[in-house]
């Protein structure tokens, strides 16, 4: 089967999204790209029996499916928007209760905790436009620029990675925050972050993750360090670490993997990306493309 451990990591992120409440039934999709390959959930298949089979390809320039494939999540447009505006290679879109929520009565979630230095600093509601629509993907590809999630009125949620660990940690950081800012407003009038405050939490999170690659290539002249795929795991650490913004991503995420339409990068953006594929992608690409 066609990039076999890509289509099981959709599968796998899928049912995590369901399993962690972000969505019920069918709702949602995710997906990664795979070079020129945008790997998403078909549409309107249940998650628990989904197979890494039932997960289409579809060609990122033409956004043709391969043949013989199921029909791709109608969300296709929005996958494709943001992947040939953003340098990202993973998508999840959800329909989680509490961020939907406030895309009924608020124009954005607003700084009320630091973690959401992840996501950009306060996330904001997009007009309501059709699912599906191409009006809705020109907006979202457009709204995530420089940031890693937004909210769509009356509609959901969409955050991005480097990984899809990434990406549904940052759904789930979302929803939390979400429901942070409502549990505090029946409090109350809630306190704020300012965007210096945002500004210094990101600071000293790349200053942690500094620290933390120099303990990691430090024991890693003692002991090797396992192979791992750049689009499917989270950054050796294990963990969700801090993240930044913009073009060059976030401090703990790796190198986003080149592609040709990526005119934007640099020489040496470009040459930091370059790296060996962990073995299972490596042995995939010679056999396939
Ligand atoms: P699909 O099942 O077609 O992916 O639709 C779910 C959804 O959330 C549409 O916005
Ligand atoms: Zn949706």
């Amino acid at each position: 089967m066609r990039l076999k451990a890509e289509r099981q990591a959709v599968v796998d992120a899928a049912r995590r999204m369901t399993e962690s409440g972000l969505v019920v039934n069918t709702s949602g999709n995710v997906s990664i790209l795979a070079g020129d390959t945008v790997v998403i959930t078909p549409s309107s298949i249940a998650y628990d029996t989904m197979t890494a089979e039932d997960v289409c390809l579809v060609d990122l320039a033409s956004g043709r499916a391969l043949p013989g494939m199921l029909h791709p999540s109608s969300e296709l447009p929005l996958h494709l928007a943001v992947y040939r505006s953003q340098k990202v290679n993973a998508i999840v879109h959800t329909h989680s209760l509490y961020a939907t929520a406030l895309t009924t009565v608020m124009d954005k979630l607003p700084a009320i905790h630091y973690q959401i230095a992840d996501l950009g600093g306060s996330v904001p509601v997009l007009p309501y436009a059709r699912f599906g629509s191409k009006e809705l993907a020109t907006m979202v590809a457009a709204g995530l620029d420089g940031r890693t999630a937004v909210l769509m009125k009356n509609h959901g949620a969409t955050t991005i990675g480097p990984d899809l660990p990434r990406a549904l940690a940052r759904s789930i950081t979302l929803e939390w925050i979400a429901k942070l800012y409502h549990q505090a407003a029946l409090l109350g009038n809630p306190a704020l972050l300012d965007d210096a405050e945002i500004a210094a939490v990101l600071a000293a999170q790349r200053d942690l993750v500094a620290s933390r690659d120099r303990a990691i290539a430090e024991r890693g002249s003692v002991m090797a360090p396992p192979p791992s795929s750049p689009a499917l795991s989270p950054p050796r650490g294990g963990n969700q670490l801090p993240l930044s913004l913009g073009e060059k991503g976030a401090p703990g995420d790796p190198p986003r993997r080149p592609r040709p339409h990526d005119s934007r990068s640099t020489t040496s953006e470009r040459q930091r990306r370059i790296r060996t594929p962990a073995r299972p992608l490596r042995d995939a690409a010679a056999g396939k493309r």
